[in-house]
């Protein structure tokens, strides 16, 4: 059996170490490093090539964080990266150039298309938007300057399942390359490079890292576009920390039995919130009455703690009645922490493609690793408080 063969949960125990090479310890320590000092001139001379050079360039704790994205993701290569933002804008100006033509998802991550709407027009980029479900549907969107199109799936706030075979086999018959935001699943619930994306990023910050507690951007690619995205991210002058480079690999050791526990009591709150006469619509496509769920079904091998839901039409007052005396989830940007959250969304006011019609209150919800009957009597409370 060779590693690339053996269960993910056996990969995420395995990758990335080296104990030999630092003492025998299990885990690759903080290296802190700017100056990397040779020892002769001849060794200097063949620094080219060295994976060891230059602090910005690289750490064995980075270096180990990289092989570890790479066994995660099923991938050829692997870039980390200071943020999520980062790591999409390392890619999309990878792509950039005077004329070029982007395809983007129109349910994608707020900030993914503020970089194409104020740093991309400006260099000459447009960004087309398109409705997430399109799937094969895409080819029409085509132009002979198109150069990449974008996904995210399940969507931002709205969790729309993409059709990533249709998008790719589309792609892949004009010469486009595919990239695709796989922060929902963590890399462990859906394994996009082995439907044939060319690149698959996600914000570490989230699921990798797990503990809500740093900043963390991945690319994971394939070897034909990997020197283009790491000549991008030199010349951008991108690097991690060696420290947060230590947290996320010590999160990522524990990231399917987190991701297991998350898919479990998150559809056990799901469900819940299905029933509540305050709930009109919850977005879960793991959730058979989701209308993404056949196609979540395709591709992934479980979900997530973080989904959506809509409450019937209320006002900021009553709604901060819920909000402000929750005693277990948190308010606040970010997710994929072991602790649930709470926050008001409103996806209307950003797509362009489609339309977002709620009729009432979205919320985002993350579902942490607390006992999700506590969390269903947090929000019954609050739901109570809101109808008070
Ligand atoms: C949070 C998030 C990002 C950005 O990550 P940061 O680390 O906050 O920069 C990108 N994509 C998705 C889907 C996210 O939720």
């Amino acid at each position: 059996m060779t590693f690339e063969e053996s269960g993910a949960d056996t990969r995420l125990t395995h990758c990335g170490r080296e104990p030999q090479q630092h003492h025998g310890a299990v885990s690759t320590p903080v290296y802190r490093a700017s100056t990397i000092l040779f020892d002769t001139l001849a060794e200097l001379d063949s620094k080219e090539g060295k994976r060891l050079r230059y602090g910005r360039r690289g750490t064995p704790t980075t270096h180990s964080l990289e092989d570890a994205i790479c066994a995660l993701e099923g991938s050829d290569k692997a870039l980390a990266t200071p943020s999520g933002v980062s790591a999409i804008s390392n890619i999309l100006m990878c792509f950039a150039k005077p004329g070029a033509h982007f395809l983007v998802s129109d349910s994608s991550y707020g900030p993914t298309r503020k970089f194409c709407e104020f740093v991309l027009r400006n260099l000459g980029v447009e960004t087309t938007y398109y409705d997430p479900t399109i799937g094969a549907g895409i080819e029409a969107l085509v132009r002979p300057e198109t150069a990449l199109i974008w996904m995210e799936s399940p969507g931002s706030h709205t969790f729309e399942v993409q059709d990533v075979d249709a998008i790719v086999a589309v792609a892949r018959s004009h010469g486009i390359k595919t990239a695709i935001d796989n922060t929902w699943s963590g890399g462990f619930f859906l394994q996009p490079m082995q439907q044939g994306v060319d690149i698959s990023m996600q914000a570490g910050t989230k699921y990798i890292s797990g503990h809500s507690d740093i900043m963390l951007g991945t690319i994971a690619c394939t070897e034909e576009v990997y020197g283009p995205l790491r000549e991008t991210y030199l010349r951008l002058g991108l690097c991690l920390g060696a420290d947060d480079a230590f947290l996320a690999l010590r999160g990522l050791r524990t990231l399917p039995v987190r991701m297991r526990q998350h898919h479990a009591s998150g559809l056990q709150v799901a469900d819940w919130l299905a029933q509540q006469p305050e709930v009109i619509r919850v977005m879960h496509p793991a959730r058979p009455q989701d209308p993404h769920h056949a196609q979540w079904k395709r591709q992934f091998t479980g979900a997530s703690g973080l989904f959506g839901f809509v409450l019937a039409e209320t006002d900021r007052t009553r709604l901060a009645r819920l909000f402000d005396h929750l005693e277990l989830f948190g308010m606040g940007s970010s997710w994929g922490g072991f602790e649930s959250l709470l926050v008001p969304s409103n996806p209307a006011v950003y797509r362009t493609a489609t339309e977002w019609e709620p009729a009432g209150q979205t919320v985002r919800i993350h579902v942490g690793l607390e006992d999700p009957a506590d969390l269903i009597r947090d929000l019954r409370a609050g739901f109570d408080r809101l109808g008070a």
